[in-house]
């Protein structure tokens, strides 16, 4: 991007946050109810970032980008007044389903307990096994909601959060601190080929695994994607899977209101084409229609490639932090389907109840690793696995009376893919995804309306996302924790003083979560902010 000539400084604030999505108005709620002057830019027309519902087809709403809430905790929920601030839920607690071939299906309650009648065995080994993950995902939960220790330092406080987690890891006991060691590198594959037998739960709990990521379940580290994604929806406290009424924008709706009532400006259609330095501290921003606003401090939601490599500029960071940044992986691989159907899908074995929950294209662990296998060659997955949400179900108003909408997050889909994303490439990935739902749903080629087909691509034009990633970089062993987003800029703060990262990027990672906002926040307020 040209940097645009800066016009005169029109305003001074404490804070400028840039981005609104999720992240980004938690973090400013946070201080602007410690008192700060917080002002929000956002490029976009509208708040909510890869939260927001809006129109794709005439009359046909959906949420764009994330469709289901699980991981947000409900303290913060409560603690911003989220539904004095207008957010009802159309439903919680949504089952999953798992669809195989031929109309078999197996339903996963809320917390993913199998139905005993499917697989009695494996019915009777599920306790022990989600007893387990579920103390694994314990030791990783008080992680989420404080930044992570920053390696080598001579700080206390980064001793202090070393030793919890290790005290915590010792406090499992000699035989379970062996068993987290010896599975929490391992690959889901092997992990649930121990345990279970039943293709269809196997396939349905690696999904979760690697849901948002590069990695199919044999790739060694999704054992942790796992008992993280556990972890989060554990620390959420909440009915798990949530349908937000209005979709996901209803969720950024109401948090817009209450960084508003909080005090906060937002402005949108406010891109932000620089972070300002004076004197090796950032001093606020220019915006691409050349506006300058000077801050004390400037905290940037967007993703951290973005934020260093063209916001803040390599002339101002040392060449090492710089090759880090370049080399942190943030090229998604995860599209979304949007469908607008003139009736109700008639999903083959799945009764109305479960159409409003959650439903799984992922019948088997070999099904998933071949959906996968073609991203290693640039190609998309011939016959993908879906994650398939109606809204319309539990939200009529979604849709025209008696319409529906089906909304499906698609693995997998390279960012770039040989020959490009073209109109016939783009044809033929939308038809083999209506093919994979056509087996399960016959006929729900013959209701479709409206459709819309965003790949990674899509997601970074229209969501200002670069690479499209859920996570807005890998959340794997190597970009996790403490050298999330990358070393140097571990807690939030970054190598250039009065600049700050409060995203996605940042730990604990992406998902609708908030916590990455909230943390960031505590973080510049400690700093004396
Ligand atoms: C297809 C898909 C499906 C998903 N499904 C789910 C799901 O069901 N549940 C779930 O929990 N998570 C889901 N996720 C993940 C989740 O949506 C994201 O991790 C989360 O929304 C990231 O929030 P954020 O606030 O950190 O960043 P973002 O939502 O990306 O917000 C960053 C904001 O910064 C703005 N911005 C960027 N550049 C500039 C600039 N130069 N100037 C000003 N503003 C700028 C952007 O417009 C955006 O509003 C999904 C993601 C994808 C891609």
């Amino acid at each position: 991007m040209t940097s645009p000539t800066p016009t005169s400084i029109v305003a001074r604030y404490d804070v400028i946050v840039i981005g609104a999505g999720h992240n980004g108005l938690v973090c400013a709620t946070t201080l602007a109810r410690a008192g700060r002057s917080v002002l929000v830019v956002e490029a976009a027309a509208e708040v909510g970032g890869m939260a927001i519902t809006r129109a794709f087809a005439p009359g046909y709403r959906v949420s764009a980008c994330a469709h289901l809430l699980h991981q947000m905790p409900l303290a913060l929920v409560r603690d911003l007044s989220l539904a004095e601030h207008g957010l009802e839920f159309a439903a919680t607690g949504l089952p999953t389903t798992s669809l195989g071939a031929d109309g078999a299906t197996l339903q996963l309650a809320t917390g993913g307990t199998p139905s005993a009648a499917f697989s009695p065995n494996d019915a009777a080994a599920w306790p022990a096994y989600h007893a387990r993950l579920g103390r694994f995902a314990s030791l990783l939960h008080g992680m989420l909601a404080a930044p992570a220790p920053r390696l080598g330092t001579e700080g206390w406080s980064d001793k202090l959060a070393l030793a919890k987690v290790g005290l915590k890891l010792r406090l499992l006991g000699r035989r379970d601190m062996r068993e987290f060691l010896r599975i929490v590198g391992m690959n889901a594959y092997d992990l649930l080929e121990d345990e279970f037998k039943a293709p269809l739960l196997k396939g349905a709990l690696a999904f979760d695994a690697v849901l948002g990521t590069n990695f199919g379940p044999r790739a060694p580290g999704t054992v942790l994607s796992l008992l993280y994604r556990l972890a989060a929806e554990s620390a959420a406290g909440s009915s798990p899977l949530a349908q937000p009424r209005g979709g996901l924008g209803a969720l950024t709706a109401a948090l817009a209101r209450s960084a508003k009532a909080a005090g906060v400006t937002i402005r949108t259609n406010a891109p932000v084409a620089q972070i300002t330095v004076a004197g090796d501290r950032a001093t606020g921003v220019v915006l691409a229609n050349g506006t300058e606003i000077a801050a004390d401090r400037v905290v940037s939601s967007v993703n951290a490639k973005t934020t260093f490599l063209n916001l803040l500029g390599t002339e101002h960071l040392d060449t090492g932090f710089v090759r880090r940044v370049d080399h942190i992986r943030s090229r998604g691989i995860v599209a979304k389907l949007h469908l607008a159907l003139d009736r109700a899908p008639a999903f083959t074995g799945v009764a109305r109840d479960a159409l409003g929950g959650r439903l799984l294209v992922s019948p088997s662990l070999d099904y998933l690793e071949r959906a996968f296998n073609p991203t290693k060659y640039s190609q998309f997955s011939a016959a993908p696995a879906l994650e398939i949400t109606v809204p319309t179900i539990n939200d009529p108003a979604l849709a025209p009376a008696g319409h529906h909408v089906l909304s499906a997050i698609v693995q997998y889909a390279p960012y770039a893919i040989t020959g490009g994303w073209t109109e016939p490439s783009r044809r033929a990935f939308t038809d083999a995804i209506l093919a994979t739902l056509e087996a399960q749903a016959p006929g729900i080629g013959a209701s479709v309306v409206g459709c819309e087909l965003l790949t990674p691509l899509d997601l970074e034009q229209e969501f200002h996302s670069a690479g499209g990633h859920w996570h807005h970089g890998d959340l794997a062993l190597d970009q996790f924790y403490m050298v999330r987003p990358v070393p140097g800029a571990t807690q939030y703060a970054t190598p250039m003083a009065g600049l700050y990262l409060c995203g996605a990027s940042c730990h604990p990672g992406g998902g609708v979560m908030g916590l990455a906002g909230r943390n960031a926040a505590v973080r510049m307020l400690e700093k004396g902010a």
